[in-house]
């Protein structure tokens, strides 16, 4: 058996800026357990070496019955599943599994089940109408100043409910597609914005995704280079420093990362994160609102306090995209809205992701936000807080340049007194109500002018 420390010289760094609370967390504990569980016989220098992980990742279901076999018994139609769309589990990832739990979170992503060849799926290839925006092949243009790149279709580990399935299958993308990609981008000046995803493309050889960058740092009317990648999460050994001082030659670049459970918040995972921070790259995270993984408020809480940590800010709560076999994991959108109701007000805001719904068809992202205005006249707003108290609020008077002078604001925090221009008196407000029914009764609300 051999240990789980790592060596300075298996690859990772120094943990001094990894947030105690992740050293030390039962995740951690976890990931150490998990891997003496499944590769016991890995040293140290094998496990971080990112293509030992990525050439010993479970592709077949005989994997899954040899180290897995509580999660996958008497799951006969899992070959025709995996017929459909690959497998593929790192190590590192599959360690975070905890072998005994039917209901793991990690294994909930990562593992095929029966459900995904159902004939009731309600789901399509392409929800999104990725493939109606675009000009050529790789390229979605959606937005008029930024376009998605998908330069790979391949990925460390393969997300069961992930909305490109659809180009998994596809041979891999030639260098003549990605020239043209490049093409399509620099004869078209109005995109500043480039997000180079896939698949995962910090999954490629380190020079290989260096022509890419180089490719478009080329093109003078692109101001942000954005990479999506889940490596950090699934593969994070492969965010070695080679990787990090070739990416840091390309910047301003942005790297939106994708954690969904704080089960995968370990050491490892940090000290990637803390790699990419280092070379100067601001950390994003897209996490998927998925059913049984991450739709329950202590748990989001979680993923979104350790993000904090590993300073990576969370960016976007996406509702599940409705592609096809993934149905199991969708949730409905009045879940997402509640769970960030469950957030706002009690932590950080900064530790509060945007909950989006991408629009069916190709419409873009849209915001879905709790209501916290609750009714808005004649300048006078009724709002709501996170504990369902009713207060109101007053947009600036409408008066002629001057009028103010001398006169003293309606703050009663500073003892100030009430402008008399609206006859507003502190007795005809709204009283303040605690009580979660407020909001539906407060609707036809009308300020005291009326
Ligand atoms: S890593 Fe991203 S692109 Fe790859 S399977 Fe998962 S969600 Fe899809």
């Amino acid at each position: 058996m051999s240990s789980v420390t790592p060596t300075p010289a298996a690859g990772p760094a120094p943990t001094d800026r990894i947030a105690r609370a992740i050293l030390h967390s039962p995740q951690a504990e976890r990931a150490a357990r998990g891997r003496r569980h499944y590769f016991p016989d890995a040293t140290d220098a094998e496990w971080y070496d990112w293509r030992w992980q990525f050439r010993n990742r479970l592709t077949r279901l005989e994997h899954l019955y040899r180290l897995l076999p509580a999660q996958v018994a008497g799951n006969g139609a899992l070959r025709e599943v995996l017929r459909e769309f690959r497998m593929g589990i790192t190590p590192y990832y599959l360690s975070l599994i905890d072998p005994d739990d039917p209901r793991d979170p990690i294994a909930r992503q990562v593992l095929p089940l029966a459900e995904e060849s159902s004939d009731l799926s309600l789901g399509t290839d392409d929800p999104l109408g990725e493939e109606m925006h675009s000009p050529v092949p790789g390229i979605t243009h959606r937005y008029p100043d930024r376009c998605l790149m998908v330069v790979s279709n391949s990925c460390a580990i393969y997300c069961r409910y992930c909305t490109r399935k659809r180009i998994m299958a596809e041979d891999v993308v030639s260098d003549l597609a990605l020239d043209r990609m490049l093409d399509y981008i620099a004869r078209t000046p109005s995109i500043r914005d480039v997000i180079v995803s896939g698949g995962d493309p910090l999954g490629f050889a380190t020079d290989k995704l260096d022509r890419i960058l180089g490719g478009l740092r080329a093109i003078e009317h692109v101001e942000i280079i954005r990479i999506g990648s889940r490596v950090p999460v699934a593969l994070p050994m492969r965010v070695d420093d080679e990787l990090v001082t070739m990416l840091a030659r390309h910047h301003p670049l942005w790297i939106n990362v994708h954690f969904n459970h704080p089960n995968e918040i370990t050491p490892d995972a940090a000290r990637a994160c803390d790699r990419l921070s280092r070379a100067g790259i601001p950390l994003n995270n897209q996490s998927a609102l998925l059913r049984g993984v991450n739709d329950d408020e202590a748990v989001l809480r979680a993923l979104c306090h350790g993000l904090m940590q590993m300073r990576v800010r969370p960016y976007y709560l996406f509702h599940c995209d409705p592609v096809r076999g993934a149905d199991h994991f969708r949730t409905t959108i009045a879940r997402g809205v509640e769970l960030i109701e469950s957030l706002r007000g009690h932590t950080s805001g900064l530790a509060v992701p945007q909950f989006v719904v991408d629009a069916p068809g190709g419409g873009g992202k849209i915001p879905v936000n709790p209501q916290y205005l609750l009714a808005y006249d004649r300048g006078r707003a009724l709002l709501r807080n996170f504990q369902g108290r009713l207060y109101e609020a007053q947009d600036p008077l409408d008066l002629p340049p001057g009028a103010l002078a001398g006169a003293r604001l309606a703050n009663p925090a500073r003892g100030g007194d009430r402008l008399a221009p609206n006859g507003w008196t502190q007795a005809a407000a709204a009283p303040a109500q605690a009580d979660a029914a407020a909001p539906r009764r407060v609707s036809a609300w009308v300020h005291p002018r009326r």
